[in-house]
């Protein structure tokens, strides 16, 4: 029922708050294992207890409840796993670790409701629980719409998945389904069946497929049919699986994982493939992928959009007194001032290349963007980088240009390029714009 590789955090984290996982064990070897595994690689809060003494006191003292617990069925004042139902009655979502196993005891976990069972027989069994801990970790973050006009076949599906601690939602035809996809746009797995009052599952999942791709949503088709043929329909018309009923649960669980995973993983080569490897803001392609639509919806809506680069000042001299690896803690440092400054913003930040960055300041015209810019540039210039013996201060210029109409991205840069150019020419250290150069010809600077 484990799967052995183990995913990062989904989509949608929302909770900063470090996991609490109990573990329940009283083998001393396993036990350490998982607590150092747990604590010092997953960065987990993690109680252990030895007994079930230990753990009355454990959950009585909780001053944060348990995320997920490892449980071992045999433990000296548990010997036939009465602990675990325990776990499971205060709804700990359970990964019971266990040396004994056998079909009878199969059924009764499953029954019982446990996440996930891992069987002590093998070297990669620690490695499985803490995969099958994460898994369960990050599930809480992955949402899965069940469609099906049976409720009884409906709700065996939905424990399944609250058992593996997904987020539930719940569609009783096809046309609910499009329906609910498109008011919780975050939804990442779609379980359906095949025989429904209004669209049978192939015409959902064609339908779906139109709006929606394997690398951003995931469709598993379900049916109690004898047809043998359905599974090919069902993969042909775009979905990712097919099982048929009665399914065995750990071989859905499994199917279901391995999905989620693929998609993860989609997620986060997509996620690299618009990272700048430096300083983790998004790259150059990125900034031109996703700026014309902002700017596009920007006009749409009638607001104004200006464009600024900022470039920082006489930085292959810093690189030559200190060194190039001097010079990337800069560049990485400037780059996490700037993602603070256009934290909880539209505006689109990137590094365009080198010492270079790009930003999108939506919704501003020439003179909030150029303001703004001078926040910015006071910002990198009050900033300081700790060497042993001293601290590095640097300073940036800014170009500013307000985007005027519809034109090529690329011009848009271009302009804001030009005011750059003469923010450096005329001294650095300074935001240059239409606003400036208006300013100064009123002034007669
Ligand atoms: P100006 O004030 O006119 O902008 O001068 P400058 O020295 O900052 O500009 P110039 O374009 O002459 O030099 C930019 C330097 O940035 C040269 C290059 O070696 C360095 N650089 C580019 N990318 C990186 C990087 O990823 N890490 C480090 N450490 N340096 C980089
Ligand atoms: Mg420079
Ligand atoms: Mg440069």
């Amino acid at each position: 029922m484990s799967q052995q590789s183990e995913r990062s955090p989904g989509p949608h984290a929302t909770s900063r708050r470090r996991a609490h996982v109990l573990v329940i064990e009283d083998s001393r070897t396993f036990s350490s294992l998982l607590c150092h595994r747990f604590e010092k690689e997953h960065g987990l809060k993690v109680t252990h207890c030895a007994s079930t003494k230990a753990f009355h006191e454990a959950a009585n003292a909780v001053d944060q409840p348990f995320d997920a617990a490892v449980v071992d069925l045999n433990l000296p004042d548990s010997p036939d796993g009465q602990i675990l139902d325990e776990v499971v009655a205060m709804g700990i979502p359970a990964v019971v670790f266990t040396a004994d196993f056998n079909r009878h005891m199969r059924e009764r976990l499953v029954e019982r409701g446990v996440a996930d069972y891992v069987i002590k027989n093998n070297e990669r069994a620690v490695d499985m629980v803490v995969a099958a801990v994460e898994r369960i970790l990050s599930n809480r973050h992955v949402r899965v719409l069940v469609v099906d006009d049976v409720t009884s076949a409906r709700k065996m599906l939905t424990d399944l998945l609250k058992v593996q601690q997904f987020q539930v939602f719940e569609a009783t035809t096809g046309s609910e389904a499009l329906d609910m996809l498109e008011r919780h746009p975050g939804i990442d797995m779609v379980l359906t069946d095949y025989n429904m009052p209004d669209m049978d599952g192939y015409e959902l999942t064609r339908r779906i497929r139109r709006e929606y791709g394997a690398d951003r949503l995931r469709i598993i088709g379900i049916s109690s049919s004898a047809d043998r043929l359905l599974s090919a329909s069902f993969l042909k018309a775009g979905a990712n699986d097919f099982v048929y009923r009665p399914f065995v649960v750990e071989e859905l669980q499994c199917r279901i994982g391995h999905n989620i995973e693929t998609l993860s993983q989609m997620r986060q080569l997509r996620l690299a493939a618009f990272s700048d490897y430096l300083t983790g803001l998004r790259n150059r392609r990125h900034f031109f992928d996703e700026g014309p639509a902002r700017v596009a919806s920007c006009l749409e809506r009638g607001e104004a959009c200006s464009m600024a680069m900022l470039d920082i000042d006489h930085f292959k001299q810093l690189n030559d007194t200190y060194g190039h690896e001097i010079g990337d803690r800069v560049l990485k440092a400037v780059a996490t001032r700037l993602s603070s400054l256009v934290e909880d913003s539209d505006y689109l930040l990137a590094r365009l290349g080198g010492e270079e960055f790009g930003i999108l300041l939506t919704g501003m015209d020439c003179e909030r963007a150029s303001l703004f810019c001078e926040t910015v540039r006071r910002c990198v210039a009050e900033l300081r980088v700790a060497l042993d013996d001293t601290d590095i201060a640097v300073t940036a210029s800014i170009g500013v240009a307000e985007v005027a109409g519809l034109e090529n991205f690329s011009n848009y840069l271009n302009a804001a390029d030009q005011f750059l150019y003469l923010a450096k020419r005329y001294g650095r250290n300074r935001v240059y714009s239409d606003n400036t150069l208006l300013r100064m010809l009123a002034t007669g600077g």
